[in-house]
């Protein structure tokens, strides 16, 4: 696998300390990583504030072009990245190559968008506008769910804007996020970019640096608190995209056969551990049955194993704390009387693998319902009445997405958009779009990613009021 280093200034650097990082398909470290000390988040905070100005300085135009070669470089690393970020992640090796392939039309798609002056008044007094500055340094703190689709717009984001950036990638999984930063060196001037590696620690220091101008944060509900109340030290500006637990709620006019396929793609990406994965599935009693069938025969079909192994549909748990945590909440959900209907249990081996699992007859006031389980377990609560079912998804604290499923679209708009979430969908469920914005309501986040009102989250709006003839 070779050896890992943090990018800081345009150069590559190792650590005195360094960690494991595990594979978690066999529960073993497979390779070090250096983790950066305090000194080393200092220089790279000065490169980056050092390379600002100049970088600032440049049009869009030739930001987007740098930003393009990075993408292009991304795209012609796939093959390489791929088999490192399967043996970090644990996904599925053409599920890596898709999340490389994503990411590397990120830098193309997400740098494509105008930013353009707002005019606010323009009359024989003078003439007002809102326009949009750079901010300075970003500092960029991501998950170990999808590393690289979450890294590459926050890079994008910031670095188009006329931002630079020091991003830190999650313990868990910073190796591939390392390999982007090595590319970048070669493509952006030195300091723009800058990547460093570490525990926890790191990640708070970076949100009490003075250097720091902006967080852009995704990860649990909990650190999101943690770093905002962290921030206000030096007032910075923070975007927070945190866990979910989306309820999706399937109407009694669909045909279970038809859409249980998709309920179960949406559910179970990634092996669960997507922020905007199906958390909760409301299906109106009318169809439950069926729908519960459905989604066993699809749970049993899914293979389970090393996502090395081809015919492999969904790999471990990525965290040994993640799978006890799974392991905990299956525990809980036995304890409660809930019928789980396939799955349940640990597979045998050393990785952490669990049995996707399709849980009925349960409802609100046990953990896999309340709480965002991050894994391959759905929980399937009957309904009768649909405005109960909206009541019911909307009494939680997160606010991430949601959907309604039906073949009357009218309806399923006007029930969705009754959903307390920064995203509904009618007849969908899981994605983003360069051009749309994403983020929650309620806990589930603050500020938005993607789309201009993204990008504008990495800048300043600043007013500027020009009278009509000088005085
Ligand atoms: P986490 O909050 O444990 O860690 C995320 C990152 O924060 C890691 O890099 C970690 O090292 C760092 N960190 C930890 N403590 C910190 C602190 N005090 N200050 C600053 N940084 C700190 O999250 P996780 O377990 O890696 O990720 C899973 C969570 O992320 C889930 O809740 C999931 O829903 C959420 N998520 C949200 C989105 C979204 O876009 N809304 C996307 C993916 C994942």
């Amino acid at each position: 696998m070779g050896e890992f280093f943090h990018v800081i200034d345009g150069r590559l650097e190792g650590s005195g300390a360094r960690f494991d990082v595990i594979n978690p398909a066999r529960g073993v470290p497979f390779a070090q990583c250096p983790d950066a000390s305090r000194e080393q988040l200092d220089r790279a905070v000065e490169a980056a504030r050092r390379a600002f100005p100049s970088w600032r300085e440049r049009s869009f135009a030739d930001r987007r072009a740098y930003l393009l070669k990075l993408g292009q470089a991304l795209e012609a690393a796939i093959e390489e990245l791929a088999p490192l970020l399967t043996s970090e992640q644990g996904k599925p090796l053409d599920r890596a190559r898709d999340e490389l392939k994503r990411a590397a039309a990120q830098f193309d798609d997400l740098s494509r968008i105008d930013i353009k002056p707002d005019l606010l008044r323009d009359d024989a007094q003078g003439r007002v506008e809102l326009r949009y500055r750079p901010l300075g340094v970003a500092g960029a703190i991501t998950p170990w769910n999808v590393p690289i689709v979450l890294a590459a717009p926050k890079i994008t984001q910031a670095l188009y804007v006329g931002d630079t950036i020091v991003v830190k990638p999650s313990p868990y999984t910073p190796l591939t996020t390392l390999k982007l930063g090595e590319l970048a060196r070669h493509i952006l001037p030195p300091g723009v970019l800058n990547v460093v590696a570490g525990g926890n620690e790191l990640g708070q220091w970076m949100t009490e640096h003075p250097g720091i101008d902006k967080i852009s944060f995704t990860g649990s509900v909990a650190t999101g608190k943690r770093v905002l109340a962290s921030a206000a030290a030096t007032l910075k500006r923070v975007t927070l995209e945190l866990g979910g637990n989306d309820a999706a709620i399937v109407l009694d006019d669909v045909d279970p056969a038809q859409v249980a396929p998709r309920l179960f793609q949406a559910a179970f990406v990634n092996s669960g551990q997507v922020c905007m994965a199906i958390k909760r599935l409301y299906v109106h009693e009318r169809i439950y049955d069926a729908m519960c069938d459905e989604l066993v025969a699809l749970a049993r079909q899914a293979r389970v194993g090393d996502g090395f192994d081809p015919g492999v549909a969904l790999g471990p748990v990525q965290n040994k704390m993640q799978y006890d945590r799974v392991l905990g909440i299956l525990e809980d959900t036995r304890r409660s009387g809930a019928r789980i209907l396939t799955g349940g249990r640990a597979l045998p081996g050393p990785g952490y693998f669990i049995e996707p699992t399709i849980v009925a007859d349960i409802a609100e006031g046990t953990r896999l319902v309340d709480e965002e389980p991050f894994g391959p377990v759905l929980p399937v609560i009957r309904y009768t009445d649909v405005d109960d079912a909206i009541r019911r998804a909307n009494d939680t604290r997160f606010g991430l997405g949601g959907s309604v499923w039906t073949n009357d679209l009218a309806r399923g708009e006007a029930l969705a958009a009754r959903l307390e979430a920064g995203t509904v969908w009618v007849n969908h469920h899981v994605g983003t779009e360069p051009t749309v914005p994403f983020g929650g309501c309620k806990e589930s986040g603050l500020g938005r990613e993607y789309a201009e009102l993204g990008l504008k989250g990495y800048m300043e709006a600043q007013v500027v009021k020009v009278p009509r003839a000088p005085r």
